[in-house]
């Protein structure tokens, strides 16, 4: 029999937004640096059954797994900083909670009782948080409840982790984040709005074994013995988190304040040695001591929140530190982009990314953007909707092909170079119904892509419902754009490059997904070294 799991609970208190997933993944890359197995699940307490049907203003990027889930971007970090792919089962919301219960109770499963929060939606819960202890794969699961406690939405998950405490006894423990407000007429730090939050936690029944304090400037011990004290808990369980530049730099900050060393000491777990996390810190301090500079442009529609494209410009942080190289990502909006200022919108730039992305907006200027990095031979990455209007360009431009579109924006078309699936077109729900997840894809020799990955099948996700039109692919091939790229189930294209340009690969998956710390992603990596090439050509010139 394995040793059981043990639990980690993540809350937020104060305010929304102050990085529960990065402390998370933090705490999560401490424990693996010590050898141990971590998962990480988010429970989010909006009623939508996925993010997948939101819109990326709402609620950042749409993080999708291996297995095809539709997921809240905070995945995204787990996998960034573990390495670990994540799945369905690590991303619950309330709506799906619900899902299920109501089809439980169709089928008649809950035996005539009236079927209510406590214990039926709780029980949903808690299975869902101990499914993944179950299976004896991980000797932790960190959840992380979404939103700050005292929200309606995450009464039901606080008390399952009520419950959960009492049921699972030493095995489980509860790290609060809460923020300490830097009062600048006084110059300090105020400790009251953690103390209420605490207070509100204890009149839900759950007292934190840890707080995790985020705060501008360090935190005394005074101040720590402070909130020790009206918090109930140990000094040494009050953890500072003071503001970092990167994200990429908190496990090495969490490590300084021992938090992994006390979540063992409250398990009851040995603590020998520390946490190794000597690879982080050379990426860390590759980081933070780049050897150039490039500018990089970013074109898309949902530019506005950073956190549509968050994947994206995660990869560049790490394929930046994998050529020595900081990426500095000029966003351009792509409704802003027109035949008379592209050229001055693009100067400086050393290479171009055209985004996912769905629908008409924006589009003829991400078609415009493309033009101008084939003519200029300037780098250039298209991702899905990215590489979808890479062909589109070189239909009109190159293919002569007038009015050439995808059916999404343009259903008559005269030339549906991008077109939907038969199978696509019965589809009438708009959730989990795209073509989700990890594909195979085989790479044809002599290709620009099996340069850049250096082996002939790889497996990347999609999220999208529009595919190349191979009834056009003879003639696309004719003029110098390679399909370079197959899945092999079915002949979709799923890589183009083209073959008389320095670097031009559009790519209909999303490979931002699987880029980590300890594995960034090949195209990104090549993309940037090809950035930095083109970069060194205009500053000779
Ligand atoms: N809108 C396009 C499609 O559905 C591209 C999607 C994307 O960029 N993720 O095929």
């Amino acid at each position: 029999m394995p040793n059981p799991a043990k639990y980690i609970f993540v809350t937020g208190g104060v305010t929304s937004s102050l990085g529960k997933g990065i402390i998370s993944a933090s705490l999560a890359k401490l424990l693996q640096g010590r050898g141990y197995t971590v998962t990480i699940q988010k429970l989010d307490p909006y009623i939508n059954v996925d993010p997948g049907t939101l819109n990326p203003y709402e609620h950042g990027e749409c993080f999708v797994t291996d297995d095809g889930a539709e997921t809240d971007l905070d995945l995204g970090h787990y996998e960034r900083f573990l390495n670990v792919p994540t799945s369905q089962a690590n991303n619950v919301t309330t709506g799906r909670i619900y899902q299920s219960v109501i089809e439980k109770e169709r089928r008649g499963d809950f035996l005539g009782k009236t079927v209510q929060v406590i214990p039926h939606i709780t029980d949903e819960i808690k299975n869902r948080i101990k499914l993944l202890g179950k299976k004896g794969e991980f000797d932790f699961v960190i959840t992380e409840i979404g939103g700050t406690v005292g929200d309606i939405e995450s009464l039901p998950y606080i008390e399952s982790i009520r419950q959960l405490k009492w049921e699972l006894g030493k095995n489980a423990l509860v790290v609060h984040l809460t923020l300490l407000p830097y009062l600048s007429t006084t110059g300090e730090l105020k400790t009251k709005p953690t103390q209420h939050s605490v207070k509100m936690m204890l009149e839900y029944g759950v007292q934190p074994d840890i707080l995790v304090c985020r705060s501008e400037h360090p935190v005394g011990s005074d101040l720590r013995n402070k909130i020790a004290l009206f918090c109930n808990v140990a000094p040494n369980a009050v953890i500072e988190s003071v503001d970092a530049k990167s994200i990429y730099e908190v496990p090495l900050l969490m490590k300084d304040e021992k938090l992994d060393v006390v979540v063992l000491e409250k398990l009851g777990l040995d603590i020998k040695g520390e946490s190794d996390l000597s690879k982080w810190s050379e990426f860390v301090r590759k980081l933070q001591n780049p050897k150039g500079k490039i500018n990089i442009g970013l074109v898309g529609k949902y530019i506005e929140l950073k956190d549509s494209y968050k994947s994206i410009s995660e990869s560049f942080i790490h394929a930046g530190v994998a050529n020595e190289c900081s990426i500095n990502i000029t966003w351009i909006h792509s409704e802003d982009i027109d035949d008379d200022n592209v050229k001055e919108k693009f100067a400086g730039l050393s290479g171009i990314v055209v985004a996912p992305g769905f629908g008409n907006r924006g589009i003829e200027g991400k078609i415009i953007a493309i033009q101008y990095a084939r003519e200029n031979n300037i780098p250039f990455l298209g991702i899905c909707l990215g590489m979808q209007c890479a062909v589109i360009e070189f239909a009109r431009n190159v293919l002569g092909l007038k009015n050439a579109h995808s059916t999404e924006m343009n259903p008559l078309t005269p030339h549906p170079v991008i077109d939907l699936l038969e199978t696509q077109k019965k589809v009438v729900n708009m959730g989990g119904t795209m073509r989700l997840g990890a594909y195979p894809c085989n790479l044809e020799d002599n290709s620009k892509a099996l340069e850049i990955y250096k082996s002939k099948h790889i497996q990347e996700r999609h999220r999208h419902r529009y595919e190349f039109n191979n009834e056009y692919l003879s003639d696309f091939e004719r003029h110098g754009m390679m399909a370079s790229g197959i899945n092999p189930n079915g002949g979709l294209v799923e890589i183009i490059e083209l073959k008389n340009h320095p670097w031009f690969v559009g790519v209909q998956f999303h490979p931002e997904y699987k880029s980590t710390v300890d594995n960034p992603h090949p195209l990104f990596v090549g993309f940037v070294k090809a950035a930095v090439k083109e970069y060194a050509v205009k500053s000779n010139a």
